[in-house]
């Protein structure tokens, strides 16, 4: 009998979902218990043994890694033909694009000689993915738009229980804006939980794309983002699906993330990366961008790992403390070079990990003031298994990137999508001998007003 060459498993306690004529939505880990402190995050492994990296040129990135996608397994495994599969991927498509005017397509990914310059480097470059010019303004449709696939191929297969199941998400930026491109795009109902904050035009444009908006008052005495509690909330008691960029609410978020990375190596081929600076804030695409150069290396298709640095800001770095820890118990272990025995141990202690920021994050990047690091765990496997490291940037710094990243490439980006290069300035004043190296940033978030950047 067919199987699919990909399975999940939870990354904290091994726990395996049952298939999905059993648990159609196996989005968080059903072990889970309040209390038991083990960082539940549901993991998609590909079996390398039965698949490759694709070859074939697609601009449609969903089209072009589909056979890597959990999604395209399920439909395969269950009976449905490529072709099917692949209509379902051109009709959300051209949903997509009728609300947005363009639609899933490869951004573009150069190297910028005139940032390069400017930075003094010698030898060595800076490339740049522009995600900017993405659906919703950012990468984040990317995430969305996997997961949605996955529930338009349970729901064609006869698998999904019966009703429209109602989608939710929690956030006042890019993240809700592409949720609710992509939920109106494929006609499902979406509930928005925001902050009091939230700016008029981008509430003004949920409401546009039919999202219910839940504004959410920050209490006095009760740590954490009150958006999220409430989406918690939503999703525990309401039977709201996580349509999320976070792996903690939603594994399968990260797979559609990674396309993003795929493209990258896909457009390098045999030439590689030395280092990745990616901006964190929940950290879903630093999830997603070391995910990806793991399946590509156990593809075959990349031969070593760039060190991925994983930029926070001043103004909030739960990563950075997270980090620390799990560096002094591998130090503490006896055998240094054990990363798994370091996450297992940091997977099963997460609040001696990981706990919410205790003051109110604020900073010019307010995509990446998350109070703690969802995809804490993933974000320091990523680190300590490709020797990067974490940087944490001054708010000047990140002013100052974003206008070198504007002046130097013409990018419309803001102060959130051009932390990646803060981080890459920061470490640089460090370690000068970066200049001659290979390295890229991710610019992700479209400036939408002049006090974005
Ligand atoms: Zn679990």
């Amino acid at each position: 009998m067919p199987g699919e060459a990909s399975t999940l498993t939870c990354a904290g306690c091994g726990t395996a979902p049952g298939p999905p004529s059993d648990d159609p939505y196996p989005f968080r880990c059903r072990a889970q218990r309040e209390g038991d402190d083990i960082d539940h995050v549901i993991r998609r492994t590909l079996d390398a043994g039965r698949l490759r990296f694709p070859i074939e040129i697609d601009e449609n990135p969903f089209r072009r890694y589909r056979e890597l996608l959990h999604s395209w397994q399920i439909a395969a495994a269950n009976g449905m033909s490529d072709a099917e599969y692949v209509t379902l991927v051109d009709r959300l498509d051209r949903a997509i694009a009728a609300l947005e005017g363009r639609g899933l397509r490869e951004t573009p990914f150069f190297e910028a000689d005139a940032l390069g310059v400017r930075l003094g480097f010698d030898g060595g470059s800076i490339w740049v993915k522009d995600e900017t010019g993405n659906v919703g303004g950012s990468h984040k449709a990317r995430h969305l738009v996997g997961v949605m696939l996955y529930l338009q191929v349970v729901e064609r297969l006869g698998l999904a229980p019966g009703g429209q199941p109602a989608l939710a998400v929690a956030s006042c930026g890019n993240a809700a804006l592409a949720a609710a491109v992509v939920a109106s795009a494929a006609g499902m109902p979406l509930r928005v939980f925001v902050p009091p904050d939230a700016e008029p035009a981008v509430l003004e444009r949920l409401r546009r794309l039919d999202a219910e908006v839940v504004t959410c008052a920050r209490q006095a005495g009760v740590r954490g983002d009150p958006a999220y509690r409430r989406f918690r909330l939503g999703v525990n008691d309401d039977e709201l699906l996580p349509f999320t960029c976070q792996g903690t609410e939603n594994g399968l978020t990260i797979e559609g993330g990674e396309t993003l990375t795929w493209e990258i190596i896909s457009a390098l081929g045999r030439l590689a990366l030395d280092r990745v600076f990616v901006q964190v804030g929940g950290g879903a695409l630093a999830s997603a961008c070391t995910h990806a150069y793991l399946d590509a290396r156990s593809l075959g298709e990349v031969d070593r790992l760039p060190r991925v640095h994983l930029v926070q800001t001043s103004g909030v770095y739960p990563l950075l403390r997270a980090y620390e820890r799990a560096v002094a118990y591998l130090e503490a272990s006896g055998d240094g070079t054990n990363v798994d025995l370091a996450m297992l141990h940091a997977r099963t202690h997460r609040s001696q990990f990981m706990w919410p920021w205790e003051s109110e994050p604020r900073s010019l990047a307010r995509g990446i003031l998350d109070d703690e690091t969802h995809d804490w765990a993933a974000c320091v496997e990523g680190m300590l298994r490709t020797g990067g490291t974490p940087v944490i940037v001054s708010e000047a710094l990140i002013a100052e990137a974003n206008t070198l990243a504007r002046e130097t490439t013409g990018i419309d980006v803001d102060y959130t999508g051009s932390a990646g290069l803060a981080g890459l300035m920061q470490q640089l004043a460090r370690d000068p001998s970066l200049r001659s190296e290979r390295v890229a940033v991710i610019f992700s978030g479209v400036r939408r007003g002049p006090t974005q950047g």
